[in-house]
C-alpha cells in the first residue's frame, strides 16, 4: 500500500502515520524527521535547511526532490510507505508522479486530515517531542507519565523551535498557500480522501481505516 498524508502542521499526521504503519505492516517517511535528524548531525543537508524550517517556511523544492529521491529507493520501502509532509507542494507532487512511474509504483490513495487553524495553534503550542525516537506529546491530550520524559525510551521531550506561536502562523500560511493546492491536484486524479482531524485519536484512526479498506 502506498499512500501520501496531507494535513496542515498539528493535524496529527505523524501520530496517525505510526498507527497505519503498524497494522498495516507499512513504513513511515516523514520528510520534516529526516530533515530533523539531518540538522542533529550537522550534514550539508540540515545546514542547508535550517533557516528555512527554523522560520516555518519551506526548503527549496530541488533539495527535498533529491532527499526523496534516495529515500524511495531504500529496500524496506518496498513493502508500502506513507508519506508524511511530502508533497507539499505542487512541483514536488509532479516530481513525485514521475518517480513512481519510473520506479512501475501506483499511489493507492491520498487522505487528507482536516483541522482549523485556532485548534492547530493549540495543538502546536503543546507539543513536545522525544529528543531521542521522536515520538510526540501533547501536554494536555496526551501528556507522557513523567513529565519531560519518552514513555518509550526516557530521552528528553523538547519543543521544536517551529513549534512557537510565530512561526506557527507562518507555518499555516504556507500550508494555504503552496500546499492547499495539492488538495484540488489529488481530487482531480480521484485519489483524495478527506478525513475530519478533530476528536480522540482513536476515532480519527477509525475513520482512517473505514477509507483504507475501501481502497
Ligand atoms: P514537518 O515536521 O512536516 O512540520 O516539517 C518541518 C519543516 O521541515 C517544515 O516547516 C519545512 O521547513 C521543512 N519541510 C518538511 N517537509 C518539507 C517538504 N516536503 N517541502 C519543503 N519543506 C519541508
Amino acid at each position: 500500500m502506498k499512500l501520501i498524508f496531507l494535513g496542515p502542521p498539528g493535524a496529527g499526521k505523524g501520530t496517525q502515520a505510526e498507527k497505519i504503519c503498524k497494522d498495516y505492516d507499512i513504513v513511515q517517511l516523514s520528510t520534516g524527521d529526516i530533515l530533523r535528524t539531518n540538522r542533529k548531525h550537522g550534514t550539508e543537508l540540515g545546514k542547508k535547511a535550517q533557516s528555512y524550517m527554523d522560520a516555518g517556511e519551506l526548503v527549496p523544492d530541488q533539495i527535498i526532490i533529491d532527499m526523496i529521491k534516495e529515500e524511495l529507493k531504500k529496500p524496506e520501502l518496498n513493502k508500502g510507505y506513507i508519506l508524511d509532509g511530502f508533497p507539499r507542494t505542487v512541483p514536488q507532487a509532479e516530481e513525485l508522479d514521475k518517480l513512481m512511474k519510473e520506479m512501475g509504483q501506483n499511489l493507492d490513495a491520498v487522505l487528507i486530515l482536516e483541522v482549523q487553524n485556532e485548534e492547530l495553534v493549540r495543538r502546536l503550542t503543546s507539543r513536545r517531542i522525544c529528543r531521542t525516537c521522536g515520538k510526540s506529546y501533547h501536554l494536555i491530550y496526551n501528556p507522557p507519565k513523567v513529565e519531560g520524559v519518552c514513555n518509550v525510551d526516557g530521552g528528553e521531550l523538547y519543543q521544536r523551535d517551529d513549534d512557537k506561536e510565530e512561526p506557527i502562523r507562518n507555518r499555516l500560511q504556507v500550508y494555504e498557500n503552496q500546499t492547499m493546492p495539492l488538495i484540488e491536484y489529488y481530487i482531480s486524479k480521484n485519489m483524495a480522501h478527506k478525513i475530519d482531524g478533530i476528536g480522540k485519536i482513536k476515532e480519527i484512526y477509525s475513520k482512517i481505516q473505514e477509507v483504507l479498506e475501501k481502497i
